[in-house]
């Protein structure tokens, strides 16, 4: 089974027996992490590590000003 990764919309190939609901997979494609959320039916979400680093986030206003 394939599940779509929130992120970049690569297809994950999980198998429902080999995880179970709080596991946290990495999707291949962009390296971020996914929770099950869910496995019936399967759902990932992307996991918030918000607050371990802002570098990703600091960015915002900087392509618009100079
Ligand atoms: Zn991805």
């Amino acid at each position: 089974m394939a599940v779509v990764c929130p992120e970049c919309d690569n297809p994950i190939v999980v198998d429902p027996d080999e995880v179970e609901e709080g596991e946290t997979l990495q999707c291949d494609e962009c390296g971020i992490d996914l929770e099950v959320v869910s496995v019936d039916p399967l759902e990932l979400a992307a996991v918030d590590e918000a607050g371990y680093d802002d570098e990703d986030t600091t960015h915002a206003g900087d392509e618009e000003d100079e």
